[in-house]
C-alpha cells in the first residue's frame, strides 16, 4: 500500500531548475492544458483529495477512456484545476513533470523526458534530461522506485512504456527528427 502523505511530502520542495522555470514558458503547464484535460491521479492518490477543494474539480474516469491499460474495469481519476493551486497539495503529475517512468521490456526502469509535453514544456523541448536539477530527478526517481512495488501501478507504467516503444517507431517521428 502506497504511503501517499510521505510521496508527496519526498516532492515538496523539488522543482525541475533551480531557477523558477515558470518565466521560461508563463508556468505553461498550468495553464495551457488542452481543453478537457485534466491531471492524471495514480491509483490510490484520490485519498489525498477530498473532493471538496475550491481549486479543483475531481472526477471519475474508466481507465481506458484516458488511454491506461484498455478494456480495465478499473475506475481511474483525474483532476481539473483552474491553473492555480496550493502549492503544498499539488498532484505527483504535477510534483514531476516534465518527467515519466519507463520501463524496458526487461523490466530496468528509467526516468524520461515526457515526450508528449514537448509541444508545451520548453524543457522537453530542450531534449536533455540532464539540464534538469539532480534532487528533482533523484527525489522522482525515489518516489517512482517506491510507487513501482504497487502491482496496479507498475501495470500501468509497463503498458505506458509499450505505447512510448511504438511511438518511438513511428516512421513519422524519424522523418520529423531528420527535419
Ligand atoms: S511547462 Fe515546463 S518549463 Fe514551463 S513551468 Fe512547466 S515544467 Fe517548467
Ligand atoms: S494542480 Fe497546480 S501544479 Fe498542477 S496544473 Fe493545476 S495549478 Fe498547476
Amino acid at each position: 500500500m502506497v504511503d501517499w502523505e510521505r510521496i508527496y511530502k519526498l516532492l515538496d520542495d523539488i522543482t525541475p531548475l533551480a531557477v523558477d522555470c515558470g518565466r521560461l514558458c508563463g508556468a505553461a503547464c498550468c495553464t495551457e492544458w488542452e481543453q478537457g484535460a485534466g491531471v492524471y491521479l495514480l491509483p490510490g492518490e484520490e485519498g489525498m483529495f477530498s473532493g471538496l477543494e475550491e481549486w479543483l474539480a475531481r472526477e471519475e474516469r474508466s481507465i481506458g477512456e484516458y488511454g491506461f491499460r484498455p478494456g480495465s474495469k478499473s475506475r481511474s481519476y483525474i483532476i481539473r484545476c483552474n491553473g492555480t493551486c496550493p502549492r503544498e497539495r499539488r498532484p505527483f503529475a504535477c510534483r514531476t513533470f516534465p518527467v515519466t517512468p519507463y520501463l524496458s521490456p526487461e523490466g530496468k526502469f528509467e526516468l524520461r523526458l515526457d515526450e508528449a509535453a514537448v509541444l508545451l514544456c520548453p524543457l522537453v523541448k530542450a531534449g536533455d534530461i540532464k539540464i534538469l536539477e539532480k534532487r528533482f530527478l533523484m527525489r522522482t526517481r525515489l518516489a517512482w522506485e517506491e510507487l513501482l512495488r504497487e502491482p496496479q501501478i507498475r501495470k500501468i507504467i509497463e503498458w505506458k512504456s509499450r505505447q512510448i516503444d511504438i511511438m518511438e517507431r513511428d516512421p513519422w517521428r524519424k522523418l520529423l527528427e531528420l527535419s
